[in-house]
């Protein structure tokens, strides 16, 4: 049996830790969450020296103390799952900065080897390391790699498996001097948890003491929670830092961070940076910046590059669905061939088929966007967009970071709010992530844009793009406004600087986009084949049952049966076409009679009383309403409603064509299912998503909201237009 070890893979957010993860693991990889908190948790393995090297890419984080979600999961994977090794992923440019980290490692006791990564960039920029003196000074292994081109990676499992054979392969923690301030009641506090045996089962007592002196949230509570011992703490804790606060103006953190740095400082100053390089690609960075985030200039690129995605999105995004959209309508063609008609059938093909294959036909467009998102990100350049958006949606009691969860969700149309929720997971500020997450659905996203073009196309003049253009600044204007509202309404709080680094720029791996664009693309595939395929058979079950009852039946039957009987013996291509017109309208109405007598028809038909305030009859009622479930729905349920009510000639056309000459269907009536399709409730899988990321309360408040805003509107709309003129 191969033995199993666990590694885990850390280091400061842009060190490289996610490329080096997957030139570790390749494929071998899967991506889940922390166990109650909503912080991805990529997992991979490998083989080696015939033992099974699990490694996990941990949340990137610049220290080890509860500040944020990310440092908490963090160190908690380290102290309860103990993992047999931490390599510390570091970036070379900025060595004692990501030192910082590494120290921390050190005091937490962690076996740890040091990756000294984007090895590339250091070489050219002159800058010289002696790694062999770092790995001497830090008593830990330190390897120099290119995570990139997978230089070095075998020498650091090499290394790695090395450490963890080693004699010293126990966890030892360091011990820094705080100097004169700190370090006695630091002894105190220490002898006292060693005492009392408070944690020290996970954590060593020094690190403790610290962590209470760094004031750290988690530990503290922890130790309210044990009695007696934590409030001994809080007191010495207390002490310390109105000591410091008399004697040197500030805060034992602070101090802490500074004798962390001097001892970082001392290493590399032992003959470690051998040179400090003239800093080449800082020096492009910035020449960069100047200009793409230049206070107007910039702006401007960024509406340009959003444009631009947009484009090539749609340009190379649709050709790949359009055969998409023909393999369905193939294989819709085949099933209704090979099973006989009736219930099956019409399941097959009007609910699963349909259902399924309206979603699955996005991703082609969706992979394509992601690929845009996955360049921008890995570039650098999306940490710009989110600098410079942090300006404007500071404004509306946003933040910069929410910039990614309102392009994801749809701000570029085409998007989808489940993952758009989801991103809003790199909010630090709690009420900024509700607040961004409670608005981002209101962005088109790729479900509801069809029904953009299709009404847009049928109703007003000029191209889709135009119209869709239109939408979009509505969308971002009501998000806006909305976010304004809930931040000064409900959800009101201070707002959080923007501390996010700005990475240099680069060029993204080919690996790295694939995979990120394959992820996310596969998570939307997943959504269409679970969650929609059980949607589109229950959808297609409220729309087929009850059946209509059987005299109904028998009494279409024999409508066709006199046609047929009614034709002349002689055959006559006039007369056997106009039977033909004949029998397709009879098999019209028992459709529109069916979908009546349905479930969702008779919804749809109660529901008219109020709807119709708004303009909606009740087919439209039975679209709406299935576009809660997935706004996919929507056309596909339109399609069928008014498929199955069309009378002669008008049926050979288009749906756009059927709702055009439909008495009940106007320009105005459009206008009020845009603007209502625009801002109704988020489909049934984001207020999941929703739910997951705060709570079911504020995932059911944001349907309800959302619901009655849409429809406020669209009932203004559809009466000051009436109103206005009068048809
Ligand atoms: P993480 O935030 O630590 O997961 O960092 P990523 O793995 O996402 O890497 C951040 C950026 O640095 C990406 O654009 C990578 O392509 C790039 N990168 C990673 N390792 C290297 C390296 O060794 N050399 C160079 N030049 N770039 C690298
Ligand atoms: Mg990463």
């Amino acid at each position: 049996m191969t033995k199993t070890l666990n590694i885990a893979l850390a280091g400061n957010p842009n060190a490289g830790k996610t490329t080096m993860f997957n030139a570790l693991t390749g494929a071998r990889q899967s991506v889940g969450n922390y166990p109650g908190v909503t912080v991805e948790k990529r997992e991979g393995y490998l083989q080696a020296d015939g033992y099974r090297l699990n490694i996990v890419d941990l949340p990137g984080t610049y220290s080890l103390t509860a500040y944020s979600q990310e440092e908490l999961v963090a160190r908690d994977y380290l102290v309860n799952e103990r993992p047999q090794l931490v390599i510390d992923i570091v970036d070379a440019n900025s060595l004692e900065r990501n030192l910082y980290l590494a120290v921390q490692f050190m005091e937490l006791g962690v076996p740890l080897v040091l990756a000294l990564n984007m090895m590339d960039e250091v070489r050219k920029s002159g800058k010289k390391i002696d790694t062999a003196r770092l790995s001497q000074l830090l008593g830990t292994p330190v390897v120099e790699t290119v995570a990139r081109s997978g230089e070095g990676k075998h020498q650091l499992i090499e290394s790695a498996l090395e450490r963890i054979h080693g004699d010293d392969s126990r966890w030892k923690p360091l011990e820094i001097s705080y100097g004169p301030d700190i370090d006695p009641v630091l002894q105190e506090m220490t002898d006292l948890i060693r005492g009392a045996e408070f944690l020290t089962d996970s954590y060593p007592p020094r690190w403790l003491a610290l962590k209470y002196l760094e004031g750290d949230v988690q530990i503290r509570s922890m130790g309210a929670r044990a009695g007696d011992i934590g409030e001994a703490l809080e007191r010495m804790a207390r002490r310390v830092t109105e000591h410091c606060k008399v004697t040197l103006d500030t805060i034992p953190e602070a101090i802490i961070a500074d004798y962390r740095y001097g001892y970082i400082a001392s290493v590399t100053k032992q003959g470690v940076l051998v040179q400090r390089g003239h800093q080449e690609r800082i020096i492009f960075t910035d020449k960069i910046d100047r200009i793409l985030t230049h206070r107007f200039i910039g702006p401007l690129l960024m509406v340009g590059v959003l444009y631009g995605m947009f484009m090539v999105t749609f340009t190379f995004g649709t050709v790949p669905m359009e055969w998409l959209e023909a393999f369905f309508a193939w294989l819709a063609d085949v099933v209704t061939r090979l099973t006989p008609p009736g219930l099956l059938q019409s399941m097959l093909v009007d609910g699963v088929i349909a259902g399924v294959g309206g979603v699955l036909g996005f991703v082609p467009l969706i992979m394509v966007m992601f690929l845009g998102i996955a360049f921008l990100e890995d570039s650098g350049y999306m940490a710009r967009m989110a600098y410079m958006m942090d300006r404007v949606l500071r404004i509306f009691g946003l933040h910069g970071c929410s910039v990614m969860p309102f392009i994801v969700a749809g701000g570029i149309p085409g998007g989808c709010a489940v993952p758009g929720v989801m991103g809003a997971r790199t909010l630090r500020s709690p009420k900024e992530k509700l607040a961004t997450l409670l608005t981002a659905p209101f962005m088109p996203c790729g479900a509801k844009v069809p029904v953009f073009l299709l009404l847009g196309g049928a109703f007003f003049k000029g191209s889709a793009a135009t119209v869709l253009f239109w939408i979009t600044i509505g969308s971002w204007m009501t998000a806006l406004v909305v976010a304004w509202v809930l931040r000064n309404t409900i959800i009101r709080g201070e707002a959080t600087p923007f501390v996010m680094e700005l990475p240099p720029y680069r060029l993204p791996t080919l690996k790295g986009l694939c995979i990120h664009t394959w992820e996310r693309a596969w998570q939307y595939a997943k959504k269409a084949g679970t969650v929609i395929l059980a949607i589109s058979i229950i959808i297609w079950s409220f729309m087929t049952f009850p059946s209509l009852p059987e005299a109904t039946l028998q009494d279409f039957a024999r409508q066709r049966t006199a046609v047929q009987s009614a034709l002349p013996a002689k055959p006559d291509p006039a007369a056997a076409a106009a039977a033909g017109r004949e029998l397709l309208r009879i098999d019209g109405l028992e459709a529109e009679a069916a979908l009546k007598h349905s479930f969702a028809g008779r919804l749809g038909s109660a529901l008219e009383s109020v709807t119709l305030l708004a303009g909606f009859d009740w087919r439209t009622n039975i679209a709406l309403l299935g576009g809660f479930a997935a706004k996919e729905v929507i056309v596909s349920t339109l399609g069928t409603a008014y498929a199955m009510s069309d009378v002669g000639e008008a049926s050979q056309g288009s749906l756009s064509n059927r709702l055009r000459q439909d008495p009940a269907w106007s320009r105005l009536t459009a206008l009020s299912v845009i603007i209502f399709v625009m801002l109704y409730a988020p489909c049934f899988v984001t207020v999941v998503a929703m739910a997951r990321e705060s709570s079911w309360g504020w995932a059911l408040f944001s349907m309800t909201y959302t619901t009655l805003m849409a429809f406020g509107l669209s009932i203004a709309v559809y009466q000051v237009g009436q109103y206005i003129f009068p048809s």
